[in-house]
């Protein structure tokens, strides 16, 4: 559908295995991402395909541009603590974005996905985690997620990547189990 090597949207520069213990085993070299997430990286250029244009109504707008605002903040706040946001290998463009929006068919057709994902209505967004290090930072400031209004998907059940939400599960837990 796509190709992400056409796209370079945010800037990125590489750091080599040497300044970088961690992830050196799994990776050649990371790649540090530090750009702000665009509402064109959320969508995963799903937006522009003919069949699921018909899904993007004004209302999924409005709730695609909060989530990438409540996740910048996020993304801001874990940077001044040092860490390092990187962009995924397995995203649409250079971005740490692994799932932003969800078609209803894309939904259906993602393995483990719920039923009722809060990424069909543009209210959850999954950033790229390979080392559980912006996981670790969501359990260790859950008041920070609290003031942005963020809610995670505890990290067990989330390998590799961070799932963050705009809307509160059923249990009202900050840290939520699926
Ligand atoms: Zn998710």
């Amino acid at each position: 559908m796509t190709n992400p090597s056409t796209s370079a949207s945010g800037s990125s520069s590489a750091i080599s295995d040497a300044l970088t213990p961690v992830g050196a085993a799994l990776f050649n070299t990371v790649t540090v991402w530090d750009g702000p997430i665009a509402l064109s990286h959320y969508w995963m250029r799903r937006d522009l395909n003919a069949s699921y244009a018909s899904e993007v109504t004004p209302k999924l707008t409005a709730n695609a541009t909060e989530t990438v605002q409540r996740v910048n903040a996020l993304i801001e706040a874990m940077r001044a603590d040092g860490v390092i946001i990187e962009w995924s290998p397995t995203a649409v463009g250079r971005t740490p974005i692994t799932s932003g929006w969800r078609p209803q068919a894309i939904n259906s057709g993602t393995p483990g996905a719920a039923v009722r994902s809060l990424h069909i209505t543009a209210q959850a967004c999954d950033l790229f985690d390979p080392e559980g290090a912006l996981d670790s930072w969501c359990m260790t400031h859950k008041e920070k997620l609290a003031q942005i209004g963020l809610w995670l998907e505890h990290p067990s059940a989330t390998k590799g990547w961070c799932h963050v939400q705009t809307v509160a599960p059923r249990s009202g837990n900050r840290v939520f189990y699926p």
